[in-house]
């Protein structure tokens, strides 16, 4: 089932062991906008079932928050224009080009272009593989696009972001809403999960110039200002104390400059700032 956020805005829950990331809906008077299409033809349409119950604008717009598999391999699904920032139509050029039959994927997987987990996915959601091939998105963006689906603004940009080069962030001004994607999250470099510190900051600024109260992100349930700020404030605490590869120092510094000890997200944090250090030198 669909959320209802406001009469305009809707979004169907993460659900973290089918690696389904959140998903979007923005009406207008005029037309509809979808947030990410899903990670298979399965997501996609489960998601458009459920549009279909609210009787809502037609759905002329996908925006892809970002090159993971997860966030548009339903995208084939939608009747609609696929919307891009420049980057990201690079990264989808290679999935492009990929074939989904059995022999394909495991080879994708033997030489890392592909997780196992997105080969198991594919070969459970996407029914018809041997013949799937992956849509070219529509529209290319550089930096900022603004659409209005009808007396209803939607202020599409490419971020900096912890987590990948590509992060488009969706803000809906009359409702104080964003959709951030996973760009709030860390990345994943030779199976080490971590932070990049020096671009923290300038992301926090990217997102923080909008004024919103309500936050959706890929992989997380909906938060609120209160404990979006919960999160600024554990990250920004975490990575002032991380100056070395040393977890040993970044904790020590950490109870100096806190006088107590790291939570535990503060503590997953630090290791992730580490981890950055680490992946760095
Ligand atoms: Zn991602």
């Amino acid at each position: 089932m669909l959320n209802k956020l406001s009469d305009t805005i809707y979004y169907l829950s993460h659900q973290d062991d089918r690696v389904r990331p959140t998903l979007g809906l923005v009406c207008g008077d005029q037309n509809s906008l979808i947030i990410d299409s899903g990670n298979s033809t399965q997501h996609a349409k489960e998601f458009l079932l459920e549009i279909e119950k609210l009787n809502v604008p037609p759905i002329k717009y996908l925006v892809i928050t970002h090159a993971n598999w997860d966030h548009f391999l339903g995208m084939n699904e939608f009747d609609a224009t696929v919307i891009v920032n420049s980057q990201t139509n690079e990264l989808l050029k290679e999935w492009q080009s990929y074939r989904f039959d059995d022999n394909s994927l495991q080879k994708y997987v033997n030489t890392n272009q592909m997780s196992a987990k997105c080969m198991e996915i594919i070969q459970a959601d996407i029914p018809n593989r041997g013949s799937f091939k992956l849509n070219s998105p529509n529209v290319i963006f550089e930096n900022t696009l603004t659409i209005d689906l009808g007396n209803k603004v939607c202020i599409i940009e490419r971020i900096k972001s912890t987590h990948t080069d590509d992060s488009t962030i969706i803000y809906i001004p009359d409702e104080k809403v964003v959709f951030l994607g996973d760009s709030t999250n860390g990345r994943t470099t030779n199976s080490l999960y971590h932070f990049k510190q020096s671009l923290l900051l300038p992301m926090m600024k990217d997102i923080q110039k909008y004024d919103a109260e309500m936050f959706l992100i890929g992989h997380e349930s909906i938060c609120d200002s209160n404990k979006m700020n919960i999160y600024w404030e554990e990250l920004t605490t975490a990575s002032r104390v991380v100056k070395s590869t040393s977890l040993e120092n970044a904790i020590e510094c950490f109870k100096v400059e806190n006088k107590r000890d790291p939570n535990d997200n503060e503590l997953f944090f630090i290791q992730a700032f580490v981890n950055d250090r680490i992946v760095q030198s």
